[in-house]
């Protein structure tokens, strides 16, 4: 029989919000386990790859809520690595007149308190000299707000939990949580551990970790383009923002390295996480570098990389985020867009794990929201 391991928190699933969660254990002295079922730095999930966005342009004042104390937990990671992790770049967003994604983001930022500035396409272009907008749309820039370096990032989390004391389990699926004792045990194919509390930040997998908590994910392959500049220098984070068309949802990454990064946030197909296709769409790459050459018309581009990633999605498009009704168990589910919140939703997993309460917002986020009868709110 397995001999039984005693940890304060167990925290099961090392991408960005698992490391962010296990870092901010550690750095409370809490006596902390991050388990993964692959190699640390892995691309199955959602959370590898060179950049993701930072916005604050966004559809509920909860999340706008969340991000300056996200922006200073990457800061003061970015201090504590020693490497560069953050480009502020500010981000630009536009969309034809009327449509709907400006005319709901942008109230809400204001009444936030958040910079934007209106620029036309003359302005745009002056201010971004190789990008151009759509022709006739709208355009918010927003000063604040930039590009993370994703691999870089969750690899900061983890030598910084590991630094101050956690301990990382790395190759190890967890096979169940067993909830039926005074304390939840998470068990591997050669271990059990028995936790004061456990953190699911399992991504794509949650659902099978966590079958009777009545989650409801839904799991879309996504594919990343990365195309090699000709001038590379014209199209860097000082020169190009991230952006986004509002009008189609397809946005980019100005080059850090190695080229100018484009791709689809509409919900792809969706798949079996352990069984995902990762081949080239090669339909889909031909029209997104045809879009691509229309917004740099200046610059050449040939195709460096694709990639594929992960979307954990919700029916109500909201985040999962909290403890479970009746069992000693915070979870997790960051859709298409938690990066940018890792270090405030890894303190917020660590004071729910340590004292059952978060001083931020994340009522909207409960993860039995889902239960019958409640209706899913619109995105
Ligand atoms: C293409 C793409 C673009 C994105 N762009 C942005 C962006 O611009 N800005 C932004 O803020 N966000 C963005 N996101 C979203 C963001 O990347 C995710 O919300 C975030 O990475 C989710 O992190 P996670 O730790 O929950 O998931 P994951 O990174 O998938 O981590 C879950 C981990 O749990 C492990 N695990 C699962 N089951 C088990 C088990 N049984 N035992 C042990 N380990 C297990 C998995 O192996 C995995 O490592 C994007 C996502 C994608 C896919």
């Amino acid at each position: 029989m397995t001999a039984v391991r005693d940890v304060d928190v167990a925290v099961v699933g090392l991408g960005v919000l698992g490391s962010a969660a296990l870092h901010s254990l550690a750095s409370d002295g809490v006596r902390a386990l991050g388990i993964e079922q692959f190699a640390l730095g892995h691309a199955e999930g959602s959370s590898h790859g060179r950049s993701r966005a930072l916005r604050f342009l966004y559809h509920a004042p909860e999340y706008i809520a969340l991000l300056p104390p996200a922006l200073a937990g990457w800061s003061a990671l970015e201090a504590e690595s020693g490497q560069p992790l953050y480009w502020p770049c500010g981000t630009l967003f536009f969309e034809r007149p009327g449509g709907p994604q400006l005319a709901l983001k942008i109230p809400l930022a204001e009444q936030q308190g958040v910079q934007l500035l209106r620029l036309t396409e003359r302005e745009a272009k002056v201010r971004f000299p190789a990008f151009r907008i759509t022709a006739g749309s709208e355009a918010i820039f927003l000063p604040r707000g930039g590009m993370l370096d994703a691999d870089a990032c969750v690899a900061a989390f983890q030598r910084g939990a590991a630094a101050r004391g956690a301990e990382i389990l790395a190759g190890a699926p967890v096979l169940g949580i067993d909830l039926d004792g005074d304390r939840p045990v998470v068990r591997t194919g050669t271990r059990a551990v028995r936790a004061q509390h456990v953190v699911v930040a399992a991504g794509a997998w949650t659902t099978r970790l966590l079958p009777g908590a009545g989650i409801q994910v839904r799991v879309t392959r996504q594919t990343v383009y990365t195309y090699r500049p000709s001038d590379p220098a014209a199209v860097g984070p000082d020169r190009v923002p991230v952006w986004c068309d509002y009008d189609r949802l397809w946005y980019g990454f100005p080059d850090h390295g190695p080229g100018l990064k484009i791709a689809d946030d509409n919900p792809a197909g969706e798949v079996d996480p352990t069984a995902v296709d990762r081949s080239l769409d090669r339909d889909e790459e031909r029209v997104l570098s045809a879009y691509l050459r229309e917004r740099f018309p200046t610059v050449d581009l040939s195709l460096v990389e694709s990639g594929t990633c992960l979307y954990a999605l919700t029916p109500d498009h909201d985040f999962v985020l909290g403890r479970l009704p009746d069992a000693a168990v915070s979870v997790v589910v960051g859709l298409g867009h938690a990066f940018k919140f890792a270090p405030v939703i890894g303190r917020i997993l660590a004071d729910l794990a340590t004292t059952g309460r978060s001083r931020h917002p994340i009522d909207r986020f409960r993860p039995d929201r889902f239960a019958v009868g409640e209706a899913a709110r619109p995105a």
